[in-house]
């Protein structure tokens, strides 16, 4: 049985913020995601097309913005915590696809290195990981650089 799911978010930008996406952080972005984890979208965008593969409900249902506990949360470690219900059901992962869109900082010179992280916190190899940048080419919120927004795609695979 193959189950899909699709997953899809969004953070504004923030001056004074670390930025982080696939738990990768970008030291030369003057600023960052704001949100109450650490706000890394793209975490998010997985950890939702995860949830909703299996019909587990989404991130906002498992770990709630409105709990301390996940102020400054990691959100790697949430999409690891995530996938370790949706494996609890029996499914193995055979592949995400994701594409992130925004102005700055440069995604794509790293993308190697968001694949790798993701690929770890998932238990895939990196051949099983695709991570896509592009520009919102100065339109729309994403073209004026006005936040991040990340889109995924997950297939599930139960035998
Ligand atoms: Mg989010």
């Amino acid at each position: 049985m193959f189950r899909i799911g699709n997953g899809w978010d969004r953070h504004r930008f923030e001056a004074d913020r670390k930025f982080i996406l696939g738990g990768v952080h970008f030291p030369e972005s003057k600023q960052g995601l704001a949100g109450h984890s650490d706000a890394d979208a793209l975490c998010h965008a997985i950890t939702d097309a995860l949830l909703g593969a299996a019909a587990l409900g989404d991130i906002g249902q498992h770990f709630p913005d409105t709990d301390p506990k996940y102020k400054g949360a990691n959100s790697i470690k949430l999409l690891q915590q995530a996938w370790n219900l949706v494996a609890a059901q029996g499914f193995t992962l055979a592949n995400v696809d994701a594409t992130v869109i925004c102005e700055h900082p440069r995604i794509a010179p790293r993308v190697n290195e968001i694949r790798q992280s993701l690929a770890e916190a998932l238990g895939l190899a990196i051949d099983q990981v695709s991570v896509k940048a592009t520009r919102g080419e100065g339109v729309g919120p994403e073209g004026r650089g006005e936040c991040l927004t990340a889109q995924a795609v997950v297939l599930l695979e139960k035998t």
